[in-house]
């Protein structure tokens, strides 16, 4: 392995472990009653992403609040099927929604 090669995708590698350990954290957090915890984690795993220009996977992206960072662990979820069928999603800090269709 030459040791010029690739500083930015360990990097990256080690800033998605950090948002992994952050994620799983935050979740622990939202459901032991500790939402304000919470999001200080998903905010700092957003900082995270941002800093090395990468995305959080989506499967933190759709549990987390657009607009306050929430855990969205605990929100209303409805389906409905007027139009097209898809999961609303609301945010119970700040009532923002989230639509998912499928
Ligand atoms: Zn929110």
């Amino acid at each position: 392995m030459s040791r010029r090669s690739h500083p930015k995708s360990k990097a990256r590698r080690l800033a998605k472990a950090r948002v992994d350990i952050l994620w799983e954290q935050a979740k622990k957090d939202a459901t032991q009653g500790r939402p304000d915890l919470a999001r200080e984690r998903v905010l700092s795993a957003r900082k995270i992403a941002q800093k090395t220009r990468t995305k959080l996977p989506g499967y933190i992206n759709r549990r987390i609040c657009r607009t306050c960072g929430s855990v969205l662990f605990a929100s209303r979820v409805r389906v409905r099927n007027n139009r097209s069928r898809h999961i609303v999603v609301t945010c119970q800090n700040c009532g923002a929604t989230k639509r998912y269709y499928f």
